[in-house]
């Protein structure tokens, strides 16, 4: 019987938040087609509300854990070519910034609370009729920029380069989680770990006889546990 790694349960992880989310995803847009065989139980506030959960309360709790495990893209990122070739632009991190920024700034200008709720008399303006169309950039975003950003810099930085480096979602998961894992003495310092993680920056301070906690930018792919010969890599509690 093949042996379960935590490669084969991550993989697993992520093909059900990929299948999942496709799911769900159709469901949404015939929801939207009139006189659709499914009519999803939409109210005003569940975009924002499934918003502020994903992009939010989610990375708050699991921190980049939810990246390495269960976002829907990481299946497709974590299958193409891992080796890290992203040069010092990307690895200044400048671009995450910005992309952060903008995220946040679409989120709270398309979700603000004031023109939620409010009778269509109060909201059929002008300006609310300009941003009541802001939705729609939540489908450019996504569609039109993540995803191809993610093929195009995967296969040629690296299958992980926009999550390690691009990322609103990744980056809002550094700021408010925590480390996760640490290097115990059982270290050898053999950097077997460094040969299949897709941004060996964040080892770089934890392996060694030093030990250390291991940078919180770290997906918790889980895949420097499989590889490490003396299993020195721990959850820190
Ligand atoms: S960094 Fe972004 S795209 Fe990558 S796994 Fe995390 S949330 Fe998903
Ligand atoms: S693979 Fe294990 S023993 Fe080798 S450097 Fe990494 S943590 Fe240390
Ligand atoms: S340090 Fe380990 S768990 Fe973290 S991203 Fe690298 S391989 Fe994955």
């Amino acid at each position: 019987m093949a042996k379960i790694t935590f490669g084969t349960i991550r993989r697993r992880n992520q093909l059900t938040s990929f299948l999942v989310f496709w799911v769900l995803f159709v469901f949404l847009l015939l929801s939207f087609i009139e006189n659709p065989w499914y009519k999803a139980p939409l109210e005003w506030y569940f975009i924002p509300a499934l918003g502020i959960v994903g992009a939010f309360i989610l990375p708050a709790a699991l921190g980049r854990h939810y990246c390495g495990q269960y976002c829907p893209t990481s299946f497709i990122a974590d299958g193409i070519n891992p080796v890290n070739r992203a040069g010092s632009l990307l690895k200044s991190r400048q671009l995450r910034k910005v992309f952060m920024l903008l995220f946040i700034a679409l989120f709270a200008v398309s979700f603000s609370p004031w023109k939620m709720g409010l009778p269509a008399s109060m909201t059929e303006t002008y300006w609310s009729a300009v941003f009541n169309k802001l939705w729609i950039l939540w489908l450019v975003c996504p569609f039109g920029i993540a995803f191809p950003l993610i093929f195009i810099l995967g296969f040629w930085k690296g299958g992980r380069t926009w999550c390690n480096y691009m990322c609103p979602w990744g980056t809002i998961g550094v700021a408010l989680g925590k480390p996760q894992l640490q290097v115990t003495e059982k270290c050898t310092d053999c950097k077997a770990c460094t040969t299949v993680c897709s941004q060996p920056e964040v080892l770089a301070g934890a392996i060694g006889r030093q030990g250390g906690i291991i940078d919180k930018n770290c997906l918790t792919c889980l895949k420097c546990v499989d590889v490490c010969p003396t299993k020195a890599i721990e959850w820190i509690h």
